[in-house]
C-alpha cells in the first residue's frame, strides 16, 4: 500500500478541489486493484474528485486491448511463459486434493530459461500439466510440498503463476533429477495449507464482521494469508478502539463456534453480484466467478482455498491493530494452532506474574497500578532527599535569616541547582512556611549562570511583589506576584546582592 500512500499525498499536493486525473486512478486500480469507490472515497476526505471520465476512457482502452489479444487467443506476459502456456496449461487440483499420483513435467526451467535437465543440488522451476499447489494469489501465499519420481526429489519452495493459467514451481532438488515429459508424483505440505485455509476463512470471516460493526464502507484494500498468521488491510478512517476490536474478535469466534458449512460455487459474475457477493478486484474477474459463502455471515468472490466448516479454524486471535496509512486500517490475527500457541504463551506470561506478584490474575491490573503509584512515591521522596544533600537541608541556615518586624527575610545561596531544582527548594521552603509572612530572595550557581528566585507569602503579595523585588535589585526576569524568577548577576556578586536584597525588602515593608 505503498502506493496508496504515495497517492495521497499527491491528492494533499493538489489541494482543494483539485482533480485526481483518469490515467492515475486507472493505475491504481489496474495494479494494485484498488476499487475505484473506494479511491473516490478518499479522495472525498481531501475534498477532491476522481476524473471518473477519464478512469472510464482507460478502462475501455484496456477493454480493448484485451478483446484484441483474446482475438490472437492469448494473455500478455513474460514470452517465455507465454510460449509455454500455448504448449499447454496447468489444469489446477488443489481445490480437492493435496497430492496426485501422476502428473507431468511440461518444462523445467534454470536461471530463468528453459533448461534440458535439473539436478540434484540445483534450484530451477517445474512446470506441471496438473498440480495440486495452490500459486501465490489474492493475498494467500503459494503452497509449498514435494514433487518426486523414482530415484529423484524436490522440495518446492513456493508457487506462482507468472501468467494466468500456468503453474510454476520453485524447486530445490535433493535427489536424482527432472526433465520434461517425466511423469512424477506430487505432495503439498499439508500442515502448511491447512495453516493457510484456516487463516483465508479467517479473513472473510473478520471481512464480514468489521463491515458489520464498523460500517459498510468497510472496504478491504488488500491481505496476506501465510500458513503461520493473516492480515487484513481495509478502509476505514479512525482506530478501532479496543471494545470494537473485541466484538469483532467475538463475532468471528461465533462463527467458528457455529461450525457453518464453507460453500463454493462457480456462477455468472452479474448473479454473484447480485446475490451481494463482495468483489474486491471488480472487473479483474473473468464473466464466470468464484464465489466462497459462510451462509448467513459472508459472501465474497475468491479463489483461495478453504476450510470445509468453520469449525476447522478452531480459534481466532486478534494480535493487533493499527493504521498503516491515511483512512487505512490494518488487523494482524492467528487462527488454530497458532492461536493456540500465543494463547498458552500469554497464559504462561500471566501465570509468572501471578506468581512475582503474590496475586491472581484478576487482581495483577490493580497490583499493578499500586506499584506505579508506590514507584511515583518513592520517586518523588527520593528527588526530595537528592536535593537536601545539594543544599545540605533546606532548612534555613542561621545568618541566612533575618528579621524585619514581624516578617521572616531568607536569602540562602545554593551551589549547583538547575532552575528547576531551585524552584522545587524555594517551593519547599514556601509549603512549609505557609502560614508565616515571609520573603525570600534565593540564589544559586550553576552551569546556567546564576539563577535568583524571589518569592513572597501570601499574606504579604498585596504589599511586595516578587517581580519588584527583582527589578529592585537590577536584575532581569519576572513572574506571579508570589513568585518570580530572574539572573544577570556576576557568581561573584551574590554575596553584595543578598544584603541588597534584605535592604530593599525592608524599605519596601516599610514604605
Ligand atoms: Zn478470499
Amino acid at each position: 500500500m505503498v502506493e496508496l500512500s504515495k497517492t495521497v499525498e499527491k491528492l494533499r499536493r493538489a489541494g482543494k478541489g483539485g482533480v485526481i486525473p483518469g490515467p492515475d486512478a486507472f493505475r491504481l486500480y489496474d495494479t494494485y486493484g484498488l476499487p475505484i469507490d473506494f479511491l473516490e472515497e478518499l479522495a472525498q476526505d481531501y475534498e477532491l474528485t476522481v476524473d471518473r471520465e477519464g478512469f472510464e476512457r482507460e478502462l475501455e482502452g484496456q477493454r480493448e486491448r484485451a478483446r484484441q489479444s483474446s482475438k490472437m487467443g492469448a494473455v500478455t506476459g513474460d514470452p517465455l511463459y507465454m510460449g509455454l502456456l500455448e504448449k499447454g496449461a496447468t489444469q489446477f487440483i488443489g481445490y480437492d486434493s493435496l497430492a496426485h499420483e501422476d502428473a507431468h513435467i511440461l518444462a523445467v526451467l534454470k536461471d530463468g530459461q528453459l533448461a534440458a535437465r535439473l539436478d540434484e543440488g540445483e534450484a530451477g522451476q517445474i512446470v506441471l500439466d496438473e498440480t495440486p499447489f495452490y500459486a501465490q494469489a489474492g493475498g494467500q501465499v503459494g503452497d509449498h510440498g514435494i514433487i518426486a519420481a523414482q530415484g529423484s526429489a524436490a522440495d518446492v519452495e513456493d508457487t506462482h503463476q507468472p501468467v494466468p493459467g500456468l503453474y510454476v514451481h520453485d524447486v530445490q532438488v535433493t535427489a536424482g533429477g527432472f526433465e520434461s515429459g517425466m511423469a512424477v508424483r506430487v505432495h503439498v505440505d499439508e500442515g502448511l495449507r491447512a495453516g493457510a485455509m484456516r487463516n483465508h476463512t479467517g479473513t472473510h470471516l473478520l471481512h464480514a464482521a468489521l463491515r458489520e460493526t464498523l460500517g459498510t464502507h468497510v472496504k478491504q484494500a488488500g491481505s496476506l494469508v501465510a500458513p503461520d498468521r493473516l492480515r487484513f488491510d481495509f478502509s476505514h478512517y479512525q482506530g478501532v478502539g479496543p471494545r470494537e476490536l473485541t466484538h469483532i474478535q467475538n463475532r468471528v469466534n461465533e462463527q467458528i463456534l457455529r461450525n457453518a458449512p464453507v460453500q463454493t460455487r462457480v456462477m455468472g459474475r452479474e448473479e454473484a453480484l447480485a446475490a451481494g457477493a463482495l468483489a474486491f478486484f471488480g472487473d479483474k474477474y473473468g464473466e464466470r466467478v468464484r464465489v466462497v459463502e459462510i451462509p448467513g455471515f459472508s459472501k465474497e468472490f475468491c479463489g483461495g482455498t478453504h476450510v470445509r466448516q468453520t469449525g476447522d479454524i478452531g480459534l481466532f486471535l486478534v494480535t493487533a491493530e493499527q493504521g498503516i496509512s491515511a483512512g487505512t486500517r490494518r488487523v494482524e490475527a492467528l487462527t488454530g494452532e497458532a492461536a493456540i500457541t500465543r494463547a498458552r504463551e500469554d497464559q504462561g506470561i500471566l501465570e509468572e506474574l501471578e506468581e512475582s506478584a503474590k496475586t491472581d490474575r484478576k487482581g495483577l491490573v490493580d497490583e499493578y497500578a499500586k506499584m506505579r503509584e508506590k514507584i511515583r512515591a518513592l520517586e518523588r521522596e527520593r528527588d526530595q532527599l537528592k536535593m537536601r544533600l545539594a543544599t545540605g537541608g533546606t532548612g534555613p541556615a542561621s545568618g541566612d535569616v533575618q528579621e524585619v518586624g514581624d516578617v521572616q527575610v531568607w536569602t540562602p545561596r545554593f551551589e549547583g541547582l538547575d532552575r528547576k531544582a531551585h524552584a522545587a527548594v524555594v517551593d519547599e521552603y514556601r509549603n512549609k512556611n505557609r502560614n508565616r509572612p515571609f520573603t525570600l530572595v534565593s540564589s544559586s550557581s550553576s552551569d546556567e549562570g546564576v539563577n535568583v528566585i524571589s518569592a513572597v507569602s501570601d499574606s504579604l503579595k498585596d504589599r511586595v511583589k516578587a517581580p519588584e523585588i527583582l527589578k529592585r535589585l537590577g536584575l532581569r526576569g519576572g513572574g506571579r506576584p508570589d513568585f518570580a524568577q530572574g539572573g544577570g548577576v556576576a557568581a561573584g556578586d551574590v554575596d553584595d546582592l543578598r544584603r541588597k536584597a534584605v535592604e530593599g525588602i525592608r524599605q519596601m515593608l516599610t514604605a
